[in-house]
């Protein structure tokens, strides 16, 4: 098929995407949702497969951390959907989705409606299942195609996205080694605008643990753990620097018991956001220093944990030109593609970190994502699924300049 053509079989879907859509729009997939996630997960095993060499169902990993409570406590995942086509090709692509969704399965807002003949609201049309079956549609164009053969690609779909992926991270990180681009269907800005670099983000959780006192009788035997906190807490806030782009975001704080007791137990969790690796690895080590002082200062344990589970994603040369043919891919079809720098971030921040140059909203246009207000452009199902499948063109015929750029970027970092 030429590319005229496939664009033509692209547009006669748009009835076809968007009443799939509405189906899985209707599935709660909610993270913490496991048996709907793997719903959707059933869903889109069932079409991809028909495109695919190999398909792969595999356990997310669980993930341990220390709840508000300080208990530590498991958290499992749905699984992980993998599907392969021509691991032996020269090139090789990454194409990534998630299947969860932010809303759980006692959240009100649980069905898809179609506002206009451009809107379609409903949890997760946005971000990101209309953006899977934009990937979808774009593979199933390109096979048609005569440039397949250049090209293997792996397909990962994801079902903890919105927690951090910490389920799927080490998933993805394999699958970027082996790739040479990756491309990611998070969603665009309603007026199309795409992500560029993203800030790198981190949870911790400080759990303090002094001593309890009667607050009458022996007030100064205590070691109050929530005022070691508090300390910890306004030293930590100071790290912010908007001019270079940090942030510390001091977000919940619990613990205590009576009125009349100087409290042992505290625990506090924060988020840090930052642009570079270098601003990452000075905020962990200042971190670090601060709470040895005030626990030093206070005679309060304090125990961290949690790390920056999305690195911060900076353009390297690779990147660039992997954007740049984004945008040469669109003018072609009359689709004006700009990029912002965001201080959200997703699991392009990951692959980025794995060396991998990607685009990482390619999805649906689409905008109040993680609200009630959810919504995406109908049409920009048929027109993303285009330019799609145009940058899959530009690689198969391309791409060795992109796996050279990787290659000179992996030599200086040696
Ligand atoms: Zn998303």
């Amino acid at each position: 098929m030429k590319f005229t053509e496939s664009c033509n079989w692209i547009d006669g879907q748009q009835q076809g995407l968007l009443s799939n859509l509405m189906q899985l729009s209707e599935i709660n997939s909610g993270t913490n949702n496991l048996s709907g996630v793997n719903k959707v997960a059933e869903f889109f095993r069932s079409y991809f497969v028909e495109t695919a060499d190999k398909v792969e169902e595999v356990k997310s990993k669980p993930r341990e951390h220390t709840n508000i409570e300080g208990d530590k406590i498991q958290e499992e995942f749905g699984n992980i959907l993998k599907f392969r086509k021509r691991e032996d090709a020269p090139l090789q692509i990454l194409l990534v989705g998630h299947m969860d969704t932010v809303f759980p399965e006692n959240h009100s807002f649980q069905s898809p409606a179609i506002l206009d003949e451009n809107t379609l609201h409903g949890p997760g049309v946005a971000d990101m299942k209309g953006g899977i079956l934009v990937m979808l549609t774009a593979l199933q164009a390109f096979e048609a195609s005569n440039h397949s053969k250049q090209l293997g690609w792996q397909v990962i779909l994801n079902a903890d996205e919105e927690t951090g992926s910490h389920g799927s991270v080490d998933s993805l990180v394999t699958a970027a080694r082996v790739a040479d681009a990756g491309l990611i269907y998070e969603p665009a800005l309603a007026d199309g605008t795409l992500s560029r670099a993203r800030k790198g983000s981190g949870n911790f959780t400080i759990v303090a643990s002094g001593k309890a006192a009667h607050a009458g009788r022996e007030f100064s035997v205590g070691k109050n753990a929530i005022m070691a906190l508090y300390a910890a807490a306004k030293k930590l806030e100071e790290l912010t620097d908007l001019e270079s782009g940090v942030t510390v975001n001091i977000a919940r704080i619990s613990g205590g018991t009576a009125f009349n007791v100087v409290p042992a137990n505290a625990v506090l969790q924060l988020n840090i956001r930052c642009l570079t690796l270098e601003q990452q690895q000075s905020l962990e080590a200042e971190m670090k220093k601060i709470l040895r002082e005030i626990s030093s200062q206070n005679e309060v344990a304090l125990e961290l944990s949690g790390a920056f589970s999305r690195p911060p994603k900076t353009i390297s040369p690779a990147n660039q030109l992997l954007m740049d043919w984004v945008v040469d891919c669109g003018s072609q079809l009359n689709i004006d593609v700009q990029f912002k720098d965001t201080g959200g971030c997703c699991d392009g921040n990951n692959l980025a970190a794995a060396g991998l140059p990607n685009v990482d909203t390619l999805g649906v246009l689409g905008g109040q994502i993680h609200t009630a207000d959810e919504f995406m452009i109908i049409p920009s199902l048929v027109e993303r699924a285009k330019l799609s499948l145009s940058i899959l063109h530009k690689i198969a015929s391309e791409g060795e300049r992109i796996k050279a750029l990787n290659e000179q970027g992996m030599v200086k970092q040696c």
